[in-house]
């Protein structure tokens, strides 16, 4: 009886152990990142990873003692993070994730690592869509399920036509073909798509928003927290903070701002 009791509690940690997956066990971490975002989070026809946000993890990551070789990428979809974080699928999420009250009820963040705000993305030849006033006269908004601006917009221009997509890139492709007007997100997640198409698109308007990048991690875990904030204070003062946001986010025409300072 006792034995049998002990079998039944200790199974469920072996499960944990094996299947969580979030790291450790077979020496790799599982991170969290988008797959669909040039500049920032984007897995090439090649498999490989880049981005600003896969360049700050895997910064992290090496400050954890987890080499490039020893990540594993999963696809961390807007709606999706907090679970993926709380269903201890990944180790953390560098996903373009914005610091909020709401989602600190559910997960931690470090951070911040970036700051940006949100803008709207037209066609290169639209003239009529300028900020987002303009969009309450009938025009059809995209953006992504589960995410801040999305949010926003039916918070505050509930009179516009808002489609809620997957992914972003799903959106871009929609605007691309004319099924809608104008995509809505962080300037720099709509600059890398401006910039993988050019004379294709515009961003209008100035930032209606402060986003605040942080990397989400496991509610409470203070520990993991103080360590990614370590290593995210090294990357900014070595210089590869810098040289990441060149990298990724040059080409796409922003220029490379002061390190926002880690939340105290
Ligand atoms: N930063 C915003 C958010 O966390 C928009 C970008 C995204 O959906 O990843 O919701």
């Amino acid at each position: 009886m006792a034995a049998a009791l002990a079998l039944a509690v200790a199974l469920p940690l072996s499960v944990t152990a094996c299947g969580g997956g979030s790291g450790g066990d077979d020496g790799k971490i599982v991170i969290g990142t988008k797959f669909d975002q040039p500049g920032l989070g984007l897995k090439n026809p090649d498999g490989t990873m880049s981005g600003f946000d896969v360049d700050v993890a895997t910064y992290v990551a090496g400050q954890l003692g987890f080499t490039p070789d020893k990540i594993e990428w999963k696809e961390s979809p807007s709606a999706q993070r907090e679970t993926l974080i709380q269903n201890d699928q990944v180790k953390f999420i560098a996903a373009t994730y914005s610091i909020t009250d709401a989602r600190k009820e559910k997960v931690s963040f470090a951070g911040p690592y970036l700051v940006t705000g949100q803008s709207l993305l037209v066609k290169a030849d639209n003239t009529d869509i300028t900020g987002p006033d303009s969009l309450q006269n009938n025009k059809k908004l995209c953006s992504v399920s589960g995410s801040t601006p999305a949010q926003r917009i039916k918070d505050k221009y509930p009179g516009v036509q808002l489609q809620q997509y997957d992914t972003y890139s799903a959106c871009v492709e929609a605007l691309k073909n004319g099924a809608i007007d104008a995509v809505t997100t962080d300037e720099v997640i709509l600059a890398g798509y401006a910039a993988q198409s050019p004379g294709t698109f515009k961003i209008v308007g100035q930032p209606f928003s402060e986003e605040n990048y942080g990397i989400g991690l496991k509610k409470d875990d203070t520990e993991l927290q103080k360590k990614i904030n370590d290593a995210i204070t090294k990357m900014e003062a070595d210089g590869d903070w810098a040289k990441a946001f060149e990298k990724n986010l040059g080409p796409a025409g922003i220029a490379t701002p002061a390190p926002p300072a880690i939340a105290k």
